[in-house]
């Protein structure tokens, strides 16, 4: 269910009744190739953190579209520093904890806000002193392709789910198969400093064969995998290894 439909008190009665565990899904405004919105990471974290939310039985709460995402200067970014985004993630953390809400899933769209986000669950057990337990996942780590920028994965996941994709801009990016594993590592490095330098075009891989198929194969396998995830995350099991 998500929060933006509920009504007090209607939904605090909800709350009482089962525990409800929150999701926040994270994504970027940046540039994405002419091809791709602006919203592309945004867009792909709400729909698969929503299908997530579904099929667990989550609250999903809205998405924080805006990331940090500085390394795509100087093409189109919208960026805050990761600082703010841990702190205000913490705090609507600490805000769900005053409504009994415990558990929270943090779904990550975008590269660069990993590094930040990482932090938050021993940032907010240490501010509720255990009371609440967060989790965070980035949704490539759930899926067999290798992650991309533009190019075949995002793409296909945005024909999946949005009519704004122009295919007839899509151009061949920054394409690393044949290279050697070291080249690679090199090119990802300077990519999170500077991304137009590391691929000259904004597109990291080549989004021409990206087709709305592809990209429903590839949001049913995230999907799927992360609802495991998250299930398992809730178990007793598990509880204590997170505490
Ligand atoms: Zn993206």
């Amino acid at each position: 269910m998500e929060l933006k439909d509920q009504f007090d008190p209607d939904l605090r009665k909800i709350i009482k009744k089962q525990k409800k565990a929150a999701v926040i899904p994270v994504g970027s405004i940046e540039q994405h190739g002419a091809h791709l919105p602006l919203s592309t990471d945004s867009d792909i974290v709400t729909d698969i953190a929503k299908r997530t939310a579904d099929r667990c039985g989550f609250l999903l709460l809205p998405t924080i579209s805006y990331g940090v995402s500085f390394e795509h200067a100087p093409l189109f970014n919208l960026s805050v520093r990761g600082s703010t985004l841990q702190k205000m993630i913490t705090e609507i953390c600490i805000s769900l904890l005053k409504n009994d809400i415990r558990t929270v899933f943090i779904i990550n769209g975008h590269y660069s806000n990993q590094k930040f986000l990482q932090h938050i669950p021993v940032i907010v057990k240490r501010q509720t002193r255990g009371k609440t337990r967060v989790f965070v996942f980035s949704y490539w780590h759930f899926m067999s392709q290798r992650f991309d920028h533009a190019g075949l994965v995002e793409t296909s996941l945005m024909r999946a789910i949005s009519n704004k994709v122009n295919m007839k801009k899509a151009k061949r990016g920054l394409v690393t198969d044949a290279l050697p594993k070291h080249k690679v590592a090199l090119l990802n490095k300077l990519a999170s400093e500077s991304f137009t330098r590391a691929t000259k075009s904004g597109v990291w891989g080549d989004p021409r064969r990206a087709t709305r198929r592809e990209g429903n194969r590839i949001r049913t396998e995230i999907v799927r995998n992360l609802v495991k995830v998250c299930q398992t995350c809730l178990t007793e099991k598990n509880r204590k290894l997170h505490h």
